[in-house]
């Protein structure tokens, strides 16, 4: 690994751990050449999963932009970001565990849903009034049952 620092090649692990939730390993690393440190890791990766929206396109699953829609849905609740992190982390594993490359924006979704439904259900409501589309009352009523 190169140390981001000095661009030295040859950096040293000082210590691997796997991380709480077993997900992946980080690697405190230091580059004898700047002193410096820093620290990598290392997760599985099974494949490039890629998702099909409504419209037929195709675009490489983007973790970092789940994340963030699901911090958007959180804000101002009692959830934090290591929650989140293992909500993620767990959707991804749901998702690769399919064994299908290419999923439908709507399974994605619906792995959200079921996932905030769980840890928070304002979270819920805020990802499901965006996500689905209500045009009609019933679906409303029908979708508000399902809030048990
Ligand atoms: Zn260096």
């Amino acid at each position: 690994m190169r140390c981001p620092f000095c661009a030295n090649e040859d950096t040293q692990v000082k210590d691997s751990r796997p991380t709480e939730d077993g997900s992946s390993i980080r690697r405190r690393r230091f580059c004898p050449k700047c002193d410096s440190r820093f620290t990598t890791f290392e997760r599985v990766h099974l494949r490039e999963l890629v998702v099909i929206k409504k419209d037929g396109e195709r675009k490489p699953f983007d973790r970092d932009k789940l994340t963030r829609s699901i911090g958007l849905a959180v804000r101002k609740r009692n959830v934090t970001s290591e929650q989140v992190d293992i909500v993620v982390n767990n959707i991804v594993k749901e998702l690769e565990g399919l064994g299908e490359t290419e999923i439908p924006s709507g399974v994605v979704g619906e792995k959200v849903m079921g996932a905030l439904r769980k840890l928070d259900p304002v979270a819920y409501v805020r990802f499901a009034s965006v996500y689905k589309d209500f045009r009609e009352a019933k679906d409303f009523e029908e979708f508000v049952e399902t809030l048990g």
